[in-house]
């Protein structure tokens, strides 16, 4: 038990004892005797019979007080009927006529110690004597023969008469109820069994005994109590058990003792240390916390108990237990009990809070993984630990998530991200934490060195198809990576550069980019960069490269992709990767392509004057589709110079805004722009929107095609989209081609035409018309692979 309630349980026990003492739990001892009582109720003996002096004996008799000789003549009837004792609760204390006194002496007389009369005491309200208490006996003249008994009934300080006195508190005389019973062994007081029925009791009216027609059965043998139970005469007490006159409350002391049922209580100390054990018992315990439900049952089981043993007791024994006041306690235990167990709860509720904020504050709402805050304070804390250890942070992209998203519903590509966490966890063993929409990283220490690498193939193999809520997704993760070696790190500046390298990762070979600071700069050089594209467009430092398609039906070069080269006097080749996404985030993508488009027009041109009539593919990208000036301006130029043009485009474009992207394809094919859709398979590629697209060329994006050779599987999925593409009129070329196999297997699945370094890579536009020239001369010859004839 702690201090505190220590004290509490202290200050309790107090407050019972103080109401013990000041009797203020009587009265619900009161209701609890009240129900014992009812419960062990019993008759009386038959030993005892009242004689009542009742209306009717003081209405025949006229008068009061009577004539005495009335007493003598009830006397000498009553004996002869064979009472073994007469018992007076009648005030003798004065002389009455003297024939009255001298008759009722005479009767007296007649029988010798089988009359006894009452004495009692009363306080002196004029302070006659020392003791403030006057000692009322009868006349001598009366006292000689009889036997004396006090008959003073002990009323408690509310005006409840509970308890009985064997013997006078003055004198040494017996009480009437002892003399009646012969009793005057045992404690000089007990409490009177209310339990005993009164009403029970044989009584008879004195009148009639007086009249001599009374039953005699009820005389015989018996002790008799003469007292008034007339209204008028005011001879009632008030008891728990109600009103009683007091001639019955002598017959139940009467009863009480021959029944052996003087009730005995316990001593108060003893109460009190019941109610310290009861305190004990009940006390709250702090610890564990008590579930309301166990301290109803526990409270609940000890009131039953307190309401229900006394009785059980009392009825088998006479112990008249009063336990209102370990009842109170038991009600202020339990209360004590509920308001340290309420307390405990509102604590638990603000930790659960709490923890509940914290746990809001360090994590994503929806897929419940730790968050970007979440991460940067275990790197920081990494660090911390061990300043030595390099940190590496990974970022995990699922490409085209937000268009995945846009068909699967938010629920389904959220839990799409925590099944990915969950691979990825069991992977590399560390927490994964999703620091964007569609993004996961994670943070390893100490890596050895070159280990990122494996790491990131590693993580490869998580591109497989997931199943989420009954759809099977396959997905295409991009992964960008950074590395510190020792030092002071600043987990927010790792973060953004794995960021960085994962926003560049997306067309890169293999889909992973570790940062570095010389491919990357810093984003304000980044920035910066934008505003040197203009100049480098018109000095030249910019220039436009043409990939050759090859046309597998007959080996020859049809169309060229155009693709942007920066060399930058400072920072030297500066890839696509990094500043085409710059150029779209600062709207200089048009400008840009405005200029390629010039710029493929003059090209076009000029390969014609050298012999080679090729059509120029120019990327474009998304957010062009939607941009009216764009249009507008292509359209014009195309009308003053027709040309062979291909557009590039990606199907996240259509996707974002259908009607517009669609709408200007359609205005771009009538003016006989061809459309080929780039990068198909690269992320979540919908063949709805390819029969909606109306295109003319689909290309496969390299890394669908990296696998055919080896997978058995991925070949399928090239056949049955170069199949798709056809049924809807498109030429099929696929991307990335770096080996003469993958050439042969890629024309035996039915693709039209190939890209890639095998074939030759993006070139100056005078080697363009070099490597065409040469074309014309030699072709190179295409071995095709046994298996793949019999896959086909
Ligand atoms: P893309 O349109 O899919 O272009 C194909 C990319 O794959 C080119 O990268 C090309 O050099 C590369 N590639 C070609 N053959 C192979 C191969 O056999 N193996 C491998 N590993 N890669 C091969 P590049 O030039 O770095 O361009 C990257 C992306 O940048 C392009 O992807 C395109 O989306 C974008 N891009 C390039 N130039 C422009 C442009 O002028 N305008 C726009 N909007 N985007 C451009
Ligand atoms: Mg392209
Ligand atoms: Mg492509």
């Amino acid at each position: 038990m702690k201090a505190r309630d220590a004290i509490s349980a202290a200050l309790l026990l107090l407050a019972i004892g103080g109401g013990l003492v000041a009797g203020a739990l009587r009265p619900i001892d009161d209701v609890l005797a009240v129900l014992r009582f009812d419960a062990t109720s019993r008759p009386a003996s038959q030993s005892l019979t009242v004689l009542e002096i009742d209306s009717r004996s003081l209405r025949s008799a006229g008068a009061w007080p009577w004539d005495r000789a009335r007493y003598a003549e009830a006397i000498d009837n009553l004996v002869e009927a064979g009472a073994t004792l007469v018992a007076f609760d009648v005030d003798f204390s004065a002389p009455s006529t003297p024939a009255g006194d001298k008759a009722l002496a005479e009767a007296i007389a007649r029988h010798p110690g089988q009359i006894a009369l009452a004495n009692f005491v009363q306080n002196d309200t004029y302070g006659a004597r020392d003791s403030g208490v006057v000692e009322n006996r009868p006349i001598p003249e009366l006292r000689q023969n009889a036997l004396l008994a006090t008959v003073n009934v002990p009323v408690d300080s509310d005006g409840k008469v509970r308890g009985y006195d064997m013997r006078s508190l003055t004198s040494s005389q017996p009480s009437v109820a002892a003399l009646m019973a012969g009793s005057s062994s045992g404690p000089g007081s007990y409490d009177i069994d209310f339990g005993i029925d009164h009403r029970t009791i044989p009584h008879l009216s004195f009148e009639d005994v007086l009249q001599d027609r009374f039953d005699r059965s009820l005389v015989s043998g018996r002790v008799i109590l003469v007292g008034a139970t007339a209204l008028e005469l005011g001879d009632e007490f008030a008891t728990p058990a109600g009103l009683i006159p007091g001639v019955y409350i002598h017959g139940l002391a009467y009863e009480s003792l021959v029944q052996g049922r003087r009730l005995f209580t316990l001593h108060p100390l003893a109460t009190v240390a019941l109610c310290g054990l009861l305190i004990f018992l009940l006390r709250p315990r702090r610890g564990g916390g008590a579930p309301l439900r166990g301290l109803i049952i526990r409270h609940g089981v000890s009131a039953l108990l307190l309401l229900f043993a006394p009785i059980g007791l009392q009825a088998i024994s006479p112990l008249g237990l009063q336990v209102g006041v370990l009842l109170c306690t038991q009600v202020a235990m339990a209360v004590w009990a509920t308001r340290v167990e309420l307390a405990r709860r509102a604590h638990a509720i603000i930790q659960e809070r709490e923890a509940g904020l914290l746990h809001l504050a360090m994590h994503q709402p929806e897929t419940g993984l730790p968050n970007r805050r979440s991460l940067t304070q275990r790197i920081q804390a990494a660090w911390e630990r061990c300043p030595e250890a390099g940190i590496a942070v990974v970022t995990i992209g699922v490409a085209r998530h937000a268009e995945m998203r846009g068909v699967v519903g938010y629920a389904v590509a959220d839990g799409l991200l925590s099944q990915l966490a969950a691979r990825t966890r069991a992977l590399v063993g560390v927490e994964v934490a999703q620091i964007a929409t569609s993004t996961l990283a994670f943070m390893l220490q100490d890596l050895p060195e070159g280990e990122l690498g494996g790491v990131l193939d590693g993580l490869k193999s998580l591109e497989t198809t997931f199943q989420v809520d009954g759809h099977a997704i396959d997905i295409f993760l991009r992964m960008g990576a950074v590395e510190e070696g020792r030092g002071p790190v600043s987990p927010e500046l790792l973060l953004e550069r794995a960021t960085l390298a994962l926003n560049h990762a997306g067309e890169a070979d293999g889909h992973a980019v570790v940062y570095s600071d010389d491919s990357f700069g810093s984003p304000a050089n980044n920035l910066a960069l934008m505003s040197e594209m203009r100049r480098a467009m018109a000095s030249g430092d910019i220039a436009l490269h043409y990939q050759p398609k090859l046309s597998l039906s007959d080996d020859g070069v049809r169309s060229v992709e155009a693709l942007c080269r920066w060399r930058h006097p400072e920072r030297g080749f500066i890839s696509p990767d990094l500043f085409i996404p710059i150029a779209e985030e600062t709207g200089q993508i048009r400008a840009l392509t405005e200029w390629s488009l010039e710029q493929a027009i003059r090209d076009q041109a000029r390969l014609q004057e050298w012999g080679h009539d090729v059509m120029i593919a120019l990327n474009i990208s998304g957010r062009l589709l939607t941009d009216e000036a764009f249009r507008t301006h292509v359209l014009e130029r195309v009308a003053r110079h027709p040309l062979r043009l291909c557009f590039e485009i990606t199907e996240t474009a259509v996707i974002q805004h259908p009607v517009l992207a669609t709408d200007a394809l359609a205005a771009f094919r009538s003016a006989g722009i061809k459309i080929s859709i780039d990068d198909y398979g690269s992320g979540l590629s919908s063949l709805g929107y390819l029969k909606a697209l109306k295109a003319d060329e689909l290309k496969i994006d390299k890394s669908l095609v990296v696998d055919v050779l080896d997978s058995q599987r991925d070949r399928l999925i090239m056949k049955s989209t170069v199949d798709l593409a056809h049924s809807l009129n498109m030429t099929v070329v696929a991307e990335g081609v770096e080996t003469e196999a993958l050439a042969a297997s890629l024309r035996l699945l039915g693709c039209d035409a190939i890209q890639g370094y095998w074939f030759a890579r993006a070139l100056p536009i005078l080697q363009l018309a070099e490597f065409l020239d040469g074309r014309a001369e030699a072709f190179p010859t295409l071995s095709m692979p046994v298996d793949l004839l019999k896959a086909g």
